[in-house]
């Protein structure tokens, strides 16, 4: 097994649990970074004693800085800090959970610093698309996914067949706080209705993705990137008790399914641990005690962003990182109350269907793509 990580985006939910998990397996922890908070990462600096922590906004670095004068800590900030703890020297693995597409570049680095990555920073690969894999491909490294479905996917793809004979993936999805109603019954939902996840304990980014439904598309072009496999053989389901991660399909029509209870430690754990598999803290299933599992059609209508993100993975080019940079922008503006929940659907179709598409060869042309989008909404609002 591994023996050193470095986790980006420590103080998050994955992150913290990322933490637990280390702690749970023995493992050391070489670099730490954080956006903002500092009050957590310097107690988790005091606890893990890492060699670097990285502050994303510059004024808060400078202030852990000053508060951890005492440590030997390095302090670095921005993305430079980023990149430079995916690169650390001593880790065996890269465990990237930072939110949104500020962790496209720390990926990259890793890759081409030969370190194996845990992802759970799913924004990475639907902006970056072919530029990540094919960085992956190109340095040999592993890319793991952390993200439940897609974690799911992969511990089911474990023994397939040589022939591969894969027809299709099904992800599930929770369906979210907002399951079942209409665009007229979601016209008002306030930011508190959109933040309450049946489900799920997460940061509230991906919780407003998962009530608009952003984050099941996100996650159909992750999909499509992790596994290689075309859009068109990505289905969603929904599927209440979120007791089923993700299925696969082979050619035979025969279904494979992994399940457990909705703990992302199970995921984080396999990442670091694959190919082995370790005890873990989380919870037993037990299926008579749950009794019935529930699925449901997603209704694409309603939820426009997972329509917008299916069309944008079949045009290719840049589009999904436009798609991606839109709801970044749409989802931060709901959450501080500028706009409608609804308007995160229609400004993150608007975007897919009115920035311009062109053929990224470097990061810049992704970035300018999430810059374009991002312009799209705000001159929208
Ligand atoms: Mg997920």
């Amino acid at each position: 097994m591994i023996q050193t990580i470095s986790v980006l985006g420590s103080t998050g939910s994955i992150g913290t649990q990322t933490l637990d998990v280390a702690d749970q397996l023995g493992l050391s922890v070489c670099a730490l970074t954080a956006a903002r908070n500092i009050e957590l990462l310097e107690r988790q600096i005091r606890k893990y004693k890492p060699a670097l922590a990285v502050v994303f906004h510059e004024d808060k670095a400078a202030e852990l800085r000053n508060n951890i004068k005492d440590t030997d800590t390095r302090v670095l900030a921005g993305m430079e800090g980023l990149i430079e703890a995916a690169r650390m020297e001593s880790a065996d693995l890269v465990l990237n959970s930072v939110v949104g597409m500020v962790g496209l570049q720390p990926t990259i680095a890793a890759a081409e610093a030969k370190k194996d990555i845990a992802l759970a920073n799913k924004e990475t690969l639907v902006a970056g698309g072919d530029l990540v894999t094919d960085a992956v491909k190109r340095s040999g490294v592993k890319l793991l996914p952390v993200d439940s479905e897609h974690s799911a996917i992969f511990q089911c793809l474990q023994g397939a067949p040589s022939n591969k004979a894969l027809k299709k993936l099904i992800l599930t999805a929770s369906g979210g706080p907002f399951f079942g109603r209409t665009r007229e019954e979601l016209r008002d939902v306030t930011v508190e209705q959109a933040l309450n996840h049946p489900n799920w304990s997460m940061g509230a980014k991906i919780t407003i993705d998962s009530a608009s439904m952003m984050n099941k598309g996100l996650e159909i072009i992750e999909a499509a990137r992790l596994f290689e496999v075309d859009g068109d053989d990505i289905d969603v389901v929904v599927h209440r008790e979120s007791i089923i991660h993700s299925l696969i399909e082979y050619t035979d029509n025969s279904v494979i399914a992994q399940l457990g209870v909705p703990d992302m430690r199970i995921p984080i754990q396999y990442a670091i641990t694959y190919p082995e598999r370790y005890p873990s803290p989380v919870a037993e299933l037990s299926l008579a005690q749950i009794g019935k599992l529930t699925f449901f059609e997603p209704d694409y209508e309603t939820f426009a962003c997972l329509t917008a993100c299916k069309r944008a993975l079949r045009m290719g080019g840049v589009a999904t990182a436009i798609a991606n940079g839109a709801n970044e922008e749409a989802n931060m503006l709901f959450r501080q109350g500028k706009i409608r929940f609804l308007e995160i659907g229609e400004l993150v179709t608007g975007a897919v269907d009115s920035v311009p598409n062109m053929t990224p060869t470097k990061v810049e042309d992704i970035l300018l793509a999430d810059r374009l989008a991002r312009q799209y909404v705000r001159d929208r609002v």
